[in-house]
């Protein structure tokens, strides 16, 4: 394994022309100046309330969507100038599961063959070693060998995401882009998902980024952690240094708000958060989260933070304050 990041993400800003009232087009910046690195064998999760840009970024990753600016490198390499086999070898070592497990399959293929269609798709093995391939995957995501001759329509939520997750992983790749993959499931069945797919990262060794807006599912599954919040990371660092000390304010009102994570309870996520999420056409001045952050004081409406390691905390957060929030002053009861 090489000594640099698996994954680089540089500068990624994206926007989209919109037409906007009276004032015809404006650009709304889905992705505004995003850094990420990660380290290979990660499980990295990315939280956020809805349109906060973090299925932007999957996008970005798995070459759905262009960057405005900015650069990924993938092994060192430039994604988004890829071509010929380079580009197909890295659409074998980069996948993606997404949200709706039955409209990411082939409706009319049954299980066997949408498992083994993208290997056929890269030529990979015989008919006789793919079949023994497909029966290894299936039983790798814990599905019985007889569910391949069923189709889609006759297998329950979870058996349908265990069919893409098995997809997923056919060719091998390196990194598992999780667009909210068990979000769609219900609650007892998402816990076997994840349970699945935390097995499977030590089994095969793999790195994942795990988009989702739910934190608790964050915390059982990963060890790193990019909070974003209207297009931008404002948090980021090891599990358990932004779950026990977060160090900015939004972070902290998104764990105060749910009960498991040591909140007051009855109320769900963002809940505690006041007004609503500006939007991405009009971004606020200085920090993006100032109209509703309860500590905010002058230099906030003017200066924009930058991410910065926040000593008492452990993780990197862009908030003036960071230190404050993350110790025992007394800000974090005020959030
Ligand atoms: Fe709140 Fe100011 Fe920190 Fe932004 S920089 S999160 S407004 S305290």
């Amino acid at each position: 394994m090489s000594e640099s990041p698996l994954l680089e993400i540089a500068g990624i800003s994206k926007s989209y022309p919109v037409r906007h009232g009276g004032d015809g087009r404006r650009e709304l910046w889905a992705l505004d100046d995003v850094d990420l690195t990660v380290a290979a064998n990660t499980v990295l999760g990315i939280v956020g309330e809805s349109g906060c840009g973090k299925s932007t970024l999957a996008r970005t990753i798995v070459l759905l969507e262009e960057p405005t600016r900015g650069t990924v490198r993938f092994d060192g390499v430039d994604i988004h100038a890829l071509q010929g086999d380079q580009l197909r070898m890295f659409r074998r070592r980069v996948q993606m599961v997404f949200q709706d497990p039955y409209g990411a399959l082939p409706p009319r293929m049954d299980v066997g063959t949408a498992v083994e269609e993208p290997l056929s798709i890269a030529g990979w093995g015989t008919g006789a070693t793919r079949g023994e391939r497909v029966a290894h995957l299936l039983e790798l995501v814990g599905l019985p060998a007889s569910l391949a001759r069923r189709y889609p329509h006759q297998l329950s939520g979870g058996q349908r995401q265990r069919v893409n997750i098995a997809r997923a992983i056919a060719l091998d790749p390196d990194l598992l882009v999780l667009d909210e993959p068990v979000s769609a499931l219900d609650v007892s069945v998402q816990a076997q998902v994840l349970n699945l797919l935390r097995d499977l990262q030590t089994r095969v060794g793999l790195t994942y980024l795990f988009i989702s807006h739910d934190l608790r599912v964050v915390r059982y599954l990963c060890n790193e952690v990019a909070v974003m919040y209207l297009g931008r990371i404002v948090e980021r660092g090891p599990a358990r240094s932004v779950f026990e000390r977060p160090a900015h304010p939004y972070t902290a009102a998104l764990l105060g708000s749910i009960p498991d994570l040591g909140g007051k309870g009855g109320m769900t996520s963002g809940s505690r958060l006041r007004g609503e999420v500006p939007s991405p056409i009009d971004r606020p001045p200085g920090c993006p989260f100032h109209p509703r952050c309860p500590i905010a004081r002058e230099i906030c409406a003017t200066e924009r933070p930058e991410l910065r390691l926040a000593p008492a905390s452990g993780s990197y957060s862009a908030c003036h304050f960071a230190d404050e929030v993350a110790g025992a002053s007394g800000l974090r009861e005020r959030l």
